[in-house]
């Protein structure tokens, strides 16, 4: 079973598979799109330092040492990011860096890993 595919969204179910790049639910037979989250966050025009496209789930490099509001902890450049999520504000990147926790950066300090 793979727990990183999203359950079925008419009936829950848990036991959903990824065929051709939809994601099949054996339950109800519902299919949907495995990229229709991806596709969302793409329209956002949230670009890295160079300009490159970010999307949710991306992996960045933060290019310049960037304090942590209310933490003595800095955040080095060269610093690999996972699993990024975007979200409105001055701030685009939410994420979790380890070792600090969750902040969130701006997309010009980084760059897509
Ligand atoms: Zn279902």
């Amino acid at each position: 079973m793979n727990d990183t595919l999203p359950n079925c969204p008419v009936c829950n179910s848990a036991y959903t598979y990824e065929q051709g790049g939809m994601l099949v639910c054996p339950e109800c037979g519902h299919e949907w799109s495995a990229n229709e989250a991806d596709t969302a966050a793409g329209s956002s025009g949230v670009t890295d330092a160079h300009g490159n496209p970010l999307n949710n789930g991306d992996s960045v490099t933060v290019i310049k040492d960037l304090k942590v509001k209310g933490a003595s902890a800095v955040v080095k450049v060269g610093t690999r990011v996972k699993n990024i999520r975007l979200v409105d504000g001055d701030h685009d990147i939410d994420c979790k860096i380890p070792g600090i926790g969750a902040m969130q950066l701006k997309s010009e300090f980084v760059k897509k890993a």
